[in-house]
Order: C-alpha cells, then structure tokens, then sequence
C-alpha cells in the first residue's frame, strides 16, 4: 500500500512520517532483529502512513539487558531525586515545545479530533511528567517504634527495578505518559511496549527522552504485536513488574505469563460504567455530561459511561437530549476542524462494534438514533443509543469500546444500586442528583475505582485511577501509583 505523502499540516510531523522509525534500546535508535517492519495506517482513510520497526523477543531481550543494566549501575543509579526531578521537568517542557507535531501524529495515528489531541491528550501527558517530577523528591519512608526495646527502625522506598509496561491505543501518548512518569520518578527503568496500532506518539517521546538526557537503557521504546513483543515481556524473566492498560482479557494472559518469576504485575483494564441519573439531578447537565461521558474519543475509554440509568420520570427528558446530542455530532477525519469525533481506531475495532451492535438489536434492543456504521472511506460509527435492553444481554454486560450506550429507565431508587453493581467490572460510575446525601450514599455503594458526581470522565494527576473487579489492580495517578513502582524496606537495627 502506497505511503500517503504529507498527511500532517505540520512539518516536523510530515518530517517524522517520511522515514522508517526504529526501536529505542539502550539510547540507540536500531532496527528490529529481524529486519521486520510494520505499516501505521490513518483510520480516517485506511492508508498507510508510516512504517516502523517490528519489535518481537530477541528485541524485547535487548532491551531488558540494556534496561538491567542502567537499573544496577550507571549514572541512573546514582542520581539524585533533585537531578531526576529536572530531567523529567525538562521532558515535561520538551513534549510542550513540540505539542503541534504530537497533536498532529496522534490524531492521524489515533484518529481522534486534532481539537481533542490538543487539549486533552498532550496537556494531560504534560501534567503527569510535571505533577510525578514532583514526587521524585518526596519519597520518603518512616521511623518505627518496635515494641522491642533496643532497636532502632525504619523503611526505605526504593525502585522495583526493571518495569515492562504495555499500553493501548485509546490514548496513545497519554497511557506511556501515566506509565513513565511514576516509574521514572521513583528511579526505575522501563520498556515501553506501544500499542500496535498507534505507536508513533511514544517514538517522539522517545526522541523528546534522548534529548532530556535520561541515560541509556533507562527507557527503552519497542514497538511490536502483543502475541510477539507483549508475550516476550510480560513472560520474561528479568522483568521485575509488568504495569498493562488494555482489555481485560488480555489483562489475564499477561498476569498468567508473570507467573514465571512472579514478576508484579499492575493491571487497568476494561469498564461497563453505570451513569445514573436521578429526577432531581440538573438534567441538563446531565445531559451533557451523558454525552460526554460515552461520546469522548469514539467511546473507546475503559471509563466510558455505557449504561445510563435514567430515573423514569426524567428518562424523555435525559434521552431526548441525548439524541439531538447524538444527531448532531459531525463525523470527519480528525485533521478536519468540523470533526466532534473521528472514526474508530482500527478495522479491527470497527467490525466487532458493528457486529456487538448488530447483536444487540437482533437480541431485542432497538436504536434510537445511530445503530450502524458510516458508509465511505474510514472506520466511522455513527453514535448510538440503545433502548429496549434487557440485563443480560451482551451490550449490557460486555465492553463495546465504541460510541454506544444503553439507555435504561428505572423506577424505584432503591434498585439501582444493585443494577449499578451488576457487572463484573468496576472501574468507573457516574451520579447525577441535587440531593447531597443521596449523592454521598450513591458514591459509596458504588463497587467502582472512580465515581464522579455530577461530572464524568474528569482527570487529573492528582486523582488516582483504577479498577474493582475484573477492572483491574492498583491505582494509578496521585500519590496511590508509588506503591506500584517502590518496594518497602524494613531496617531494624539492634543499637542495644
Ligand atoms: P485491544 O483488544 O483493545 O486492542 P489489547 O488489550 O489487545 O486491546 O491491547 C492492549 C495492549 O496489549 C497492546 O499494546 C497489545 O499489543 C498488547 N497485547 C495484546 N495481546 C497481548 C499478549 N498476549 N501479551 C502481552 N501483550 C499483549
């Protein structure tokens, strides 16, 4: 398939596109060991837009040595939290500098909106550099009373060594953002294994990572497949941790090939988030934020509030909006300043939305506006809304990771918590009422890692994310992520 030429508006993304990317291992760019690379096409077109190198074991093998290595000795090793909060700052001010030329490549890899990319996607990767850089310098431990007499004690914080991380394409720049900045802060060293589907915006990062001056091996890009470069990863047995954001299926294989060295492993994984409406909620906001809630970046985040419990009084009300919501929102290629949402990641995401949909309304469920795809060039889906549900279905109790909620009326407040929690995952739920008690009951029995109250997808470095149930282990963000990327030491010593 031909290379489109020039897709960018921006001449250093036009400039990074034109040449095959390489791997990043021990401060080196290099080809993959096999000589394999891989195309990157531009969902909005289905063309190819730039080749890169294919990582898979022998690469992986490598970049683990190099990434051992800088972990045991080495300048690393030895710098101070002082030197390594300015060098992740100044990584912080380098994606800035360049923040056109990653909007650009993530939209045309990603296909989300360039309006999006540029204010959500690379400010927020910014931000967690910036907030993590800070903690580089406050990772303190404590001084123990022992209820011996005799002893003096205390803890230590210390890196867990080398970190496998294994990211999606949903965010593409963002997820290695949430992954390097803890890691880096507390003095680990990482391999980055991007999404196939979208690695170019972590192949600039690794450049902006050169620049910075992190030395080599500490950050080590390998992009490839999850079946060659992911396995070889997440089964190795020099990797001290295995930190994955993607589905939760996948979330199990890569906890079953740790078992090896019984590497730790933190997961964040998929989502089937109940957004309850209550009567006495601002409709109108609620509205909105139903909307925003499953409608941002195409549906495809493990947030997204894809059940929506509207209180039967307020349900024509809350779904209409909805609807002229939905029926209003432009579908363009993201480079396109009209576009409210681009098309859907990949072929491969396409299909199984449309054929999770078509199910859906072969079960029973009717759409009240969307319900199939946009015919043309591109994986676009129209937004949609199903009605009609019922809770066993497989919309309702599966991940659709597209532009699809189900909209479902209630009755008796009392039930909802129940249908709330009636799914094996919990990783997100949203509140929507005037009543502050009500709202504080409704967050606590939410079996969920995040509820928002009248506001959904907000984010933030200081928020830790994460799942109950099948959505996961751990918490990233907030001062909750150093406890993925330290191990605790106790010294006790006998001063008689
Ligand atoms: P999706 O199904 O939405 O594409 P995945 O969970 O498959 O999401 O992918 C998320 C990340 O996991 C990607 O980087 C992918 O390459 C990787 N991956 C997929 N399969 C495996 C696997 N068996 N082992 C390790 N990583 C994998």
């Amino acid at each position: 398939m031909a290379v489109a030429s020039a897709p960018a508006n921006d001449a250093k993304a036009n400039e990074f596109l034109s040449t095959t990317r390489k791997l990043l291992i021990n401060g080196e760019w290099v080809d993959a060991a096999s000589g394999k690379t891989f195309g990157v096409l531009n969902p909005a077109t289905g063309e190819e837009i730039a080749r890169v190198a294919e990582g898979a074991e022998e690469d992986i093998n490598r970049a683990v040595i190099a990434a051992r290595q800088a972990f045991e000795s080495g300048p690393w090793k030895d710098m101070l939290p002082n030197a390594r909060m300015k060098m992740i700052m100044k990584l912080a001010q380098l994606i800035s500098d360049n923040a056109q030329t990653f909007s650009e490549l993530e939209t045309l890899d990603n296909g989300k909106a360039l309006s999006i990319s540029s204010a959500v996607d690379i400010p927020l990767a910014i931000d967690i550099f910036e907030y993590m850089a800070g903690w580089a310098t406050k990772l303190e431990g404590r001084t123990l009373r022992l209820s011996s007499p005799g002893y003096h004690a205390y803890t230590l914080l210390e890196p867990v060594g080398v970190i496998g991380q294994i990211i999606p394409w949903n965010f593409p720049l963002l997820m290695a953002a949430w992954k390097l900045a803890p890691a880096l802060a507390t003095g680990n060293t990482v391999i980055l294994k991007p999404a196939e589907q979208t690695p170019l915006t972590a192949l600039l990062l690794g450049e902006m990572i050169q620049e910075a001056g992190f030395p080599a091996g500490v950050v080590n890009v390998v992009p490839g497949f999850g079946e060659t470069a992911g396995a070889a990863l997440s089964g190795h047995m020099d990797v001290d941790k295995v930190a994955f954001t993607g589905s939760t299926e996948v979330g199990k294989l890569i906890t079953q090939a740790a078992t090896g060295n019984l590497k730790k492993v933190s997961l964040e994984l998929g989502g089937k988030a109940p957004n309850i409406v209550f009567a006495d909620a601002d409709l109108e906001a609620a509205t909105a934020g139903a909307g925003l809630g499953i409608f941002f970046n195409q549906g495809q985040v493990c947030c997204a509030g894809s059940r929506l419990y509207v209180e039967k009084s307020a349900y024509d009300t809350v779904v209409g909006g909805l609807t002229d919501v939905a029926a209003n929102i432009t579908l363009a290629p993201g480079m396109d300043p009209a576009c409210d949402m681009g098309p859907l990641v990949s072929e491969e995401q396409y299909e199984k939305v449309t054929s999770m949909v078509a199910g859906g309304l072969s079960d029973g469920a009717s759409a009240a506006v969307g319900g199939g795809r946009k015919e043309g060039a591109g994986y676009f889906y129209k937004p949609t809304i199903l009605e009609g549900t019922n809770p066993n279905m497989e919309v309702i109790r599966e991940e659709i990771f597209g532009p699809v909620v189900a909209a479902i009326p209630f009755e008796d407040p009392n039930d909802i918590v129940k249908a709330a929690n009636d799914t094996p995952f919990g990783l997100s739920a949203g509140i929507w009422s005037r009543d502050v008690s009500k709202a504080h009951k409704m967050a606590e029995a939410m079996r969920a890692g995040t509820v928002w109250v009248n506001c959904y997808n907000v984010f933030d470095s200081s928020l830790p994310f994460g799942g109950y149930k099948q959505s996961g282990w751990g918490r990233e963000m907030g001062a909750d992520v150093l406890e993925l990327y330290t191990e605790t030491k106790a010294v006790c010593i006998h001063v008689g």
